[in-house]
């Protein structure tokens, strides 16, 4: 069946400026890492596609590993593009990565301009795009000289195939090179793309003040931990869940006791809120405007649905962020 975006997708949907540039991205975005491989079910991709599209969901992210096998999302989102989104192209901003491994021998990952060139050449292809509104390098390469990393991002700008370029995973004094390489070379940085939630807040201790700092924007992947934070693990493992059905990234070992008494303590103060603990979650990455987009991922249309209504509260009391501070605390 034909589809057409619903006509209200703006209406309720919050978009923030990406540090001190010209784009815009929507206050959540979704991720393609799980669930839209070769082995998943494309009309389900298709349906979460859909979606998150109608609610007002612009940001699209993938990477040229995802899948699995490797390179599949990006074709299933490609074939997705070309049947139910081609009018659409420009509200949307997909971006892609490289830096992971991807193909074998010595360039198949990292960070050469030979490994992003080429890597970048082949999402194009899979999705079936002219470019890609963002394109990160996907890990710090401690081998290449940062200039040469850089270099790379640069000239894809200046190409045509990548509007804008980011880094993700990269620390805090990577980033501020990598800032400043780029700015040399005439390309800023306009995002980073690191792994932050109420489980895991490296990012604060220095990272967060170089983005301020630089004028960077932010997008916090597993924002929902892969599914810790949200209503899925609080009484046991579910078999519709990614421990059971992936359990590569997130595994039995890592729901333990500990874990699972904190989520049921956060759970209390969602439902406080009267809010789930996904859409808690979520506000939480959010609040004081630090982070531009939390970059989630679905498994299914309703868990989209439920995700996208953390904006009905993003406010947090003092008394809420002292009593999550004090679950967190050790
Ligand atoms: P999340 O932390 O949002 O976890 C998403 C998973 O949680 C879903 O697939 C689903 O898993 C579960 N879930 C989501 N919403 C709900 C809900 N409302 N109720 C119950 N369960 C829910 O993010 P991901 O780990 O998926 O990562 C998101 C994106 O971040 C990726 O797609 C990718 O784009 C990016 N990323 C980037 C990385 C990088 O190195 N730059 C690394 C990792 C991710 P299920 O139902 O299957 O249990």
């Amino acid at each position: 069946n034909p589809y057409i975006a619903n006509d209200q997708r703006y209406d309720n949907m919050m978009y923030n400026r990406t540090g001190k540039s010209g784009l815009k991205l929507p206050a959540i975005s979704l991720g393609l890492w799980h669930n839209f491989g070769g082995v998943d079910s494309y009309e389900n991709g298709r349906a979460m596609l859909r979606k998150a599209f109608d609610l007002g969901i612009t940001h699209f992210d993938l990477a040229n590993n995802y899948g699995p096998p490797p390179g599949s999302s990006e074709e299933m989102f490609g074939r997705i593009l070309q049947t139910d989104f081609k009018p659409y192209r420009d509200e949307m901003i997909i971006s892609s990565k490289a830096g992971y491994k991807m193909w074998d021998g010595p360039y198949g990952e990292w960070g050469s301009k030979k490994n992003l060139t080429a890597s970048l050449d082949q999402s194009l292809k899979r999705m079936n795009l002219d470019y890609v509104d963002i394109f990160y390098s996907h890990r710090f390469d401690p081998d290449t000289p940062l200039e040469e990393t850089m270099g790379a991002l640069d000239q894809m700008v200046k190409q045509g195939k990548a509007l804008y370029v980011g880094v993700s995973s990269y620390d805090a004094e990577q980033t501020k090179r990598a800032v400043e390489i780029l700015h040399d070379l005439g390309t800023p940085m306009l995002i980073h793309q690191p792994n932050y939630s109420m489980f895991n807040r490296w990012i604060e201790n220095g990272l967060q003040d170089v983005l301020e700092d630089k004028g960077v924007g932010s997008i916090a992947f597993c924002p929902l931990a892969q599914g810790l934070l949200t209503n899925k693990y609080l009484n046991g493992i579910p078999k519709d869940s990614r421990v059971s059905t992936s359990g590569v990234f997130l595994k039995e070992d890592n729901i333990t006791d500990e874990v699972v008494e904190k989520i049921q303590l956060l759970h209390k103060i969602a439902e406080k809120r009267e809010q789930t603990l996904a859409q808690m979650s979520l506000a939480w990455v959010l609040r004081d405007n630090k982070v531009t987009s939390a970059l989630i991922g679905a498994s299914r249309v309703s868990q989209i649905e439920e995700n996208v209504k953390a904006l009905n509260n993003l406010t947090f009391t003092g008394d809420e962020i002292a009593a999550i501070e004090d679950i967190l605390k050790d």
